[in-house]
């Protein structure tokens, strides 16, 4: 069945859409004051809408005809794809995508089940203004290569070092084993720290869950322009200066 040419003329154009935004990094652009950031928690999914039904529908046909570029927004209707604030976790049977393409997505956040999608090599969620941080568990892509992130509405951008939301916080995003030596959690949960690493072409931060103290002091060092070490972000942290702030007293 050949849908594609049809689903544009089903609705409105995508124009008239609302483009998916938040306001959590507003504070960057302006003069109001940051407050402590929650992580998207009220964002769960809903998976009544046609949206989530369509978009594992195309994770099914994705997955058995193999296909190595998979691109699911403009399979939707623009309307369907804004439905999407979260990727399945069925991601993880995408075992021979080489190219994950979201662009213009409404996601808040891409699942651990990421770091399974062992083909990956290019990953393009461009403009998906709302994902702010990546799971760790996306390190093990070990093929990722290039990527494509609208690095501003990240945290600790080096932009503008918008703040990383204190933790530990409770979110739909929680995997079930260690995010470092994937070993399963006991009785305690999951230690909760963020760390800025190269991920391809780009820095991000990343969300660990670790099963103990020594799986974070495993972590690799970031490099020297951001937070050193795992922290569990807040107001209070301190972080290198914004590349703007660097400009500015360049230019002074
Ligand atoms: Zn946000
Ligand atoms: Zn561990």
């Amino acid at each position: 069945m050949k849908i594609f040419p049809n689903l544009w003329a089903r609705e409105a154009p995508a124009h008239t859409v609302p483009k998916p935004v938040c306001h959590c990094l507003d504070p960057q652009y302006g003069e109001s004051p940051w407050s402590e950031l929650q992580i998207h928690t009220p964002e769960e999914q809903d998976t009544d809408c046609s949206g989530w039904q369509r978009l594992n529908e195309l994770i099914d046909h994705a997955t058995s005809d193999g296909r190595e570029v998979f691109s699911p927004g403009p399979e939707m209707t623009p309307s369907e794809w804004a439905q999407i604030t979260e990727l399945p976790k069925t991601i993880s049977k995408l075992k021979s995508v080489k190219h994950f393409i979201l662009y213009g997505s409404s996601l808040v956040r891409i699942p651990p089940e990421i770091g399974e999608m062992a083909a990956l090599e290019q990953f393009t969620p461009y403009t998906s203004y709302r994902l702010h941080w990546f799971p760790y568990e996306i390190t093990r892509c070990t093929k990722l290569k290039d990527s494509t992130i609208s690095t501003r509405a990240l945290y600790g951008n080096f932009k503008y070092r918008a703040p990383f939301p204190k933790l530990p916080q409770d979110h739909p995003g929680i995997p079930s084993r260690c995010s470092v030596c994937r070993g399963t959690f006991g009785a305690a949960p999951p230690l909760q720290y963020w760390v800025s690493l190269g991920v391809a072409t780009d820095v991000v931060p990343l969300l660990v869950h670790a099963c103990s103290e020594q799986c974070i002091s495993n972590l690799p060092q970031p490099q020297d322009n951001y937070v050193r070490f795992p922290h569990q972000g807040g107001l209070g942290l301190e972080q290198p200066k914004s590349y703007n702030d660097v400009h500015t007293l360049s230019v002074a």
